[in-house]
């Protein structure tokens, strides 16, 4: 049954769910499944995009998030632009090819204005060479094309879960939370020239394997160019915090959270997938477990150690109390003993956009 469905990139939701519950010897064979389509349509490069976690302010109020705007125990904080262009300096200089500028939700004109002024600085100081991805939520079709046209040609936008039932249990259901402007702004980025990431957070409450299984088809159905998915961490200044007794041990939403990266590889081989971050607040080299079963790209922060503690989405996260450095040097040998190599000053592109935009 399982090699049948191994050698398969068409999948019904029954054939996911079955994957993502294996153990044993046929959770092994998923996982050297998803290993050899990575090192067959990707290789063992990885690419670093150098995150920037610029501010934590934001307008939303996303029921798992810990800088939600109704959290009043933050501090909250706006690095300077001097700041981001130093830190997109520090990605330049270290070769990492590419940086991710990522924050809370804003949408206003001022926003808009600053965030474009920071993409045609960023390609300025680094001579046009370094790629730049940005995670900056909902927008007007408007801003998300004066952003590509300033020079950011990757987005992440995390659909958070495709299913719309569970998508309202997790977000409040009013005009700022839509289901469906979420879906619109993903195709919007799509149209207008992104390479298009999403992602969903796995082991929520109420969260079921169908649920996840409808999460990878709808990433395939919407065609993706990359995947950012991690484990969902609860943080106590969240209300979905008093879910937690109900969650699975974080050690089943790290193991979860591999199967369906691996599924995904199955699904959508060329695409890029990022090994999350969360997953090394649970596991020491949780990132680098991904790496060897599908994922290609690695987000090491890079944003200046004193504000790390303030972007807290959740409890635990890994490396606030380093600086970006230090970062570099655990994750160059890590990344080695997991037979990956780092693909300096390249873009890392997503090998599927190439593709799709050919067709
Ligand atoms: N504000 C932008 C947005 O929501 O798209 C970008 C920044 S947001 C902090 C980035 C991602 O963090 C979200 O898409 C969400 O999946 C993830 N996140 C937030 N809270 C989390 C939690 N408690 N556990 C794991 N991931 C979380
Ligand atoms: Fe804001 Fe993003 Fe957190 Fe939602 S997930 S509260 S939009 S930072």
């Amino acid at each position: 049954m399982i090699q049948d469905i191994l050698n398969r990139q068409a999948l019904t939701q029954e054939e996911i769910i079955y994957l993502l519950q294996t153990k044993g010897e046929e959770r092994t064979l998923l996982f050297k499944k998803s290993a050899e389509l990575k090192q067959r349509y990707i290789g063992n490069k990885v690419y670093f995009r150098g995150l920037i976690e610029f501010s934590n302010i934001c307008r939303k109020d996303c029921l798992y998030c810990g800088i939600r705007r109704s959290n009043k125990h933050i501090n909250r904080y706006d690095l300077t632009d001097e700041d981001i262009l130093k830190a997109a300096e520090f990605a330049y200089k270290e070769n990492y090819g590419s940086l991710v500028l990522q924050s809370g939700e804003l949408m206003n004109n001022a926003f808009t204005d600053r965030v474009e002024y920071l993409l045609k600085s960023i390609k300025k100081l680094s001579n046009n060479q370094l790629g730049i991805t940005i995670s900056l939520g909902e927008q007007s079709e408007e801003t998300y094309q004066k952003w590509f046209d300033a020079g950011a040609h990757r987005y992440l936008l995390r659909i958070e879960s495709s299913n719309p039932e569970l998508y309202y249990k997790i977000h409040p259901n009013n005009a700022t939370h839509k289901f469906d402007t979420r879906i619109d702004s993903l195709k919007t980025l799509k149209k207008v020239g992104y390479q298009t990431g999403t992602g969903v957070m796995v082991g929520l409450p109420f969260q079921t394997f169908e649920d996840l299984a409808g999460d990878l088809l709808f990433m395939q159905e919407l065609d993706i160019d990359m995947c950012g998915m991690g484990p969902y961490i609860e943080h106590h200044e969240t209300p979905l915090y008093q879910y937690k007794d109900q969650l699975l041990p974080l050690k089943e939403r790290f193991d979860l959270t591999l199967k369906m990266i691996a599924v995904l590889r199955i699904l959508m081989p060329d695409i890029n997938i990022a090994a999350a971050t969360a997953l090394q607040a649970i596991d020491p080299i949780g990132r680098e477990k991904a790496l060897k079963i599908g994922a290609n790209i690695l987000m090491p922060n890079i944003t200046p150690g004193m504000y790390r503690d303030s972007y807290a989405l959740y409890e635990n996260k890994p490396c606030t109390d380093e600086d970006a450095s230090d970062c570099k040097n655990c994750l160059e040998a890590r990344i080695k003993l997991s037979d990956n190599e780092i693909g300096y000053n390249e873009w890392g592109d997503s090998p599927h956009f190439r593709i799709r935009n050919l067709n």
